[in-house]
């Protein structure tokens, strides 16, 4: 290539355009890194293109430094990908592209770059794997991995199958015909947390001797992610197994993408760039003109409506895959109505001993870690706050401190009331701690084990507990949403709930339709291998609908009205919204900087007849206005499609840049906490 050749450089800074830069060394091709001085620094650039003719002046025109082109230049889908990601999420190409490449690749190649690359590419370990006995699906699972092995192109299915139900084995067999058809296939493969990744890899590994399996979380390494997106770019590994961090991995043959529990919250990115990985992976698949199948047991509202609507094809497992397996029997139990002991209804108590007696398994539900949610004086009325927030601080008994889970701030649990003076501090309400000992105090023989974020902090921790309660060195399993999340437990017969009720009656409309995901899912870890089953729900609220769906084990019910009222007040899946978030230190000016950003959006509505369908909502305090001594507030954007949404975006996000406020803000285009 001559010399008059120029190549595109996208890089990794905020509102930053691509920008131009002679070819300088060496043969660019479009998808290599090269080293770019910008300004004085020097900055590792993605080339998204060439030319041979530019705007500006030819003397101004720098060249690049070196050009890094050791692996297989990125793909054309992978980049045009990763614009669509930029696009629509409002983020410059080189932020999206750059960001989501693994440290090693999207650094300036050290002086040991060639040596270190070549360690990449050392083959894997062999891990040993447990032989499982080959299944033979029932007429449902056949019929779903029917369905997707006669299909061409695109299609999103939505895998709709009760807990249990056996999607697992679904999702093996419909790779196994992916690879049928295409030995050289890669498949990729989303899970919603890392705890539940070891028991996937083991079965995916077991039933595909002959692939190279490869993970991706933020459990490993940077090297080890280097080496796994290196295996899968140079097409030395067929499956990846990830979570949604690897929606951005390369994957040059991808020909299959599976999302399960696609309605898991931790697909939305919650900070940086808030991309949502189940929603990319459509994108992604629409793009390569290959299926993507969304598994869960209880489908995302938004997932539900594009069923609803004909976009996406529907496959349901409607019964339990292990023929002597039960779906578990709900009761709800009005604490209002019946005697507590220690706030737990004796009805519960009884079950729980029942249980114990006959050596089967309990988990104890409960949405809150920590020993109390606040501790009060009993004198003057004093509550824990926490100095940096507008909440209160958690008491944490183990570590006999109190702990804000919004900004960590941290002190030690106070003797005597800081306001007055009175010794007589109490704990108001509970968390898992105290459960925890209140349960160990009733059942003082059982082996007791909780699960939530404080006690699985050490590597493997995780691992390990839920390891023992596979293993039965466990008969009362007390924890948060980590207990209720994918793990097929065999000898799980009551999952009692606790405290549902706050999320039932919260202000977030999203509350409710959490609140029965949290439900369904919990209720599936029981009954697994067989006998009766129970699920035992502590509620003022037992005549709301979501109790006759979850008692009916039936999804359809409650999704359907859900979205009916959705319809009805015009709002989320109906309606497409973004977020501006604004902080500052104190709300005043935060409120001040998303005023001035609505003049802004008043200003391109008005020019455009296209956004008489876009609303632009007044600037509002948040619900929780203070985390970390940052005062927040909010404006809501909605249109009627993503389209006109994302037209509109693109006008109102560079003028929002344009403000050049010191306040910080974000942008979240479908947000899912409004
Ligand atoms: P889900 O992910 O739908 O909750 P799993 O994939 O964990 O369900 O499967 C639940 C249980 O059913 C597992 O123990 C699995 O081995 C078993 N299973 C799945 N398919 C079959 C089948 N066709 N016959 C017998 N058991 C099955
Ligand atoms: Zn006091
Ligand atoms: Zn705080």
């Amino acid at each position: 290539m001559s010399k008059e050749h120029y190549v595109q450089v996208a890089l990794d800074v905020p509102a930053l355009p691509i920008l131009t830069y002679k070819a300088g060394e060496g043969e660019p091709r479009v998808g290599d890194r090269c080293v770019v001085p910008l300004g004085a620094r020097r900055e590792l650039g993605l080339i998204v293109g060439m030319t041979s003719h530019i705007d500006i002046d030819e003397k101004k025109c720098k060249s690049y430094l070196r050009l890094i082109n050791e692996i297989e230049p990125l793909s054309t889908h992978w980049l045009k990908f990763t614009k669509f990601a930029a696009d629509y999420y409002q983020h410059t190409w080189g932020e999206v592209a750059l960001a989501n490449l693994p440290q090693f690749f999207r650094s300036k190649p050290g002086p040991r770059y060639a040596m270190s690359l070549a360690k990449l590419r050392e083959p894997f370990k062999a891990v040993k794997v447990k032989q499982v006995p080959e299944l033979t699906l029932n007429d449902e699972q056949a019929r779903a991995v029917e369905v997707l092995k006669k299909h061409s192109g695109f299609g999103a299915f939505v895998l709709h199958g009760v807990t249990g139900s056996g999607k697992t084995e679904v999702y093996l067999r419909m790779m196994e015909s992916v690879f049928k058809d295409k030995p050289q296939a890669q498949i990729l493969f989303l899970v919603p947390e890392i705890n539940l990744t070891p028991q996937l890899e083991g079965r995916v590994r077991s039933h595909f001797p002959d692939k190279a399996v490869v993970t991706m979380h933020s459990g490993l390494s940077q090297g080890q992610r280097a080496k796994a997106w290196l295996a899968m770019h140079e097409k030395r590994a067929q499956i990846l197994i990830g979570t949604r961090m690897a929606i951005f991995a390369s994957i040059p043959e991808l020909s299959l993408v599976l999302v399960d529990e696609e309605h898991d919250l931790s697909y939305k990115a919650g900070d940086g760039i808030r991309y949502s990985a189940r929603d990319l992976a459509v994108k992604r698949a629409q793009m390569l003109a290959i299926p993507v199948v969304l598994g869960s047991a209880t489908p995302s509202l938004e997932t539900w409506a594009n069923v609803r609507v004909g976009h996406y094809n529907l496959l349901t497992l409607t019964k339990r895959a292990v023929q002597t397996a039960v779906m578990p029997q709900l009761r709800v139990i009005d604490p209002r109505h019946c005697s507590l002991i220690k706030g737990i209804s004796t009805e519960i108590v009884e079950a729980v001993s029942d249980r114990l007696s006959r050596g089967e398994q309990c988990i104890i539900f409960l949405n809150r870690r920590g020993y109390a949610p606040v501790i009060t004086c009993t004198s003057c009325g004093w509550l824990s706050k926490c100095p940096h927030c507008s909440t209160y601080a958690v008491y944490h008994k183990d570590r006999v401190r109190l702990i804000c889970h919004h900004c960590g701030w941290s002190h030690a649990v106070y003797s005597r009331c800081p306001d007055c003076g009175n010794v007589d501090l109490t704990p108001m309400g509970a968390g898992t701690q105290r459960i925890e000992e209140t349960i160990a105090h009733l059942w003082p023989e059982a082996r007791i084990l909780r699960i939530d974020r404080d006690s699985t902090q050490r590597k493997d921790a995780a691992e390990k507990a839920f390891a023992s309660v596979h293993a039965g060195e466990v008969d009362i399993l007390v924890g948060t949403q980590m207990v209720a999340k994918g793990h097929d437990f065999q000898n799980v017969t009551l999952v009692v709930v606790l405290n549902i009720d706050a999320q039932l009656v919260s202000a977030n409309p999203r509350g409710e339709e959490r609140a029965f995901a949290n439900l369904m899912q919990v209720a599936g870890r029981a009954g697994r291998a067989g006998s009766r089953a129970e699920i035992l729900v502590q509620s003022r609220f037992g005549d709301k609908l979501i109790f006759r769906a979850l008692a009916a084990q039936d999804y359809c019910l409650f999704a359907d009205r859900l979205l009916q009222e959705r319809k009805d007040e015009y709002a989320a899946p109906f309606v497409s919204q973004a977020l501006l978030t604004a902080d500052a230190t104190d709300i005043d000016k935060a409120l001040e900087f998303l005023r001035l950003a609505v003049q802004q959006a008043e200003i391109i509505r008005n020019r455009y007849e296209d956004f008489a369908h876009v609303t632009v909502y007044d600037p509002i305090p948040m619900a929780l206005m203070r985390v970390a001594d940052r005062e927040r507030a909010q404006l809501l954007v909605e249109a009627d499609t993503k389209a006109r949404l994302n037209r509109f975006l693109r006008l109102w996000y560079p003028a929002v840049v344009s403000l050049k406020s010191a306040v910080r803000w974000t942008m979240d285009v479908d947000p899912v906490d409004v």
